[in-house]
């Protein structure tokens, strides 16, 4: 973001940019929520440009988002992550379009209640995920690491820690049509 604009209300000092912590109240809710703007170095007048009202929008999405007790942008990406799917197959997936998963992981919009029960579902209930996979017809190689998975110079690939490979036999391979899914018992 360029810091070199002009103020368009006296037209001579410059905008810098400011992020201050506010606070918003949202179904008698207190959340701190970042407000981004900009002072005039001349003029000292405040404004927003419609990146920081962007910003400041997400904000309070995501604020919203966590009392209404909805996944927020973050804990959208990372589950979109865990079962290793991009946001055009997640959409497919999921429905909701194909922007819907930028906008959910950027605190662009809220999902609705019923989009975040399927998601809980496909996170937390054994299958639910591979059969909303079935249903729309997108093929996804999920791995469920709990650990890291370490690939050596020589392109080894080991699952778990270094320290204890006995850790092995904790794991179980299963196989689902195309698909590998690898669970922690
Ligand atoms: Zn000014």
């Amino acid at each position: 973001m360029t810091t070199n604009r002009s103020c368009p209300i006296c037209g001579k000092g410059l905008l810098q940019r400011h992020k201050e912590v506010a606070f918003f109240t949202y179904k008698n809710e207190s959340k701190s929520v970042n407000d981004h703007f900009s002072v005039c170095d001349s003029c000292g007048v405040e404004q927003a440009d419609t990146g920081e009202m962007k910003l400041n929008k997400r904000s309070v999405i995501k604020a919203k988002k966590e009392v209404e007790g909805l996944l927020t942008g973050e804990e959208v990406l990372q589950m979109r992550k865990t079962l290793g799917v991009n946001q055009e197959d997640a959409s497919k997936i999921f429905g909701g379009g194909p922007v819907a998963f930028s906008k959910y992981e950027k605190d662009d919009v809220m999902q609705s209640v019923a989009m975040d029960n399927i998601f809980r579902l496909a996170m937390d209930v054994p299958g639910a995920f591979e059969y909303l996979c079935k249903r729309s017809g997108v093929s996804v190689r999920k791995i469920n690491v709990i650990w890291t998975a370490r690939v050596s110079e020589s392109g080894y690939v080991s699952f778990g820690s270094n320290d204890n490979s006995s850790n092995e036999s904790a794991w179980e391979i299963t196989h689902y049509e195309n698909n590998l899914v690898l669970e922690s018992h």
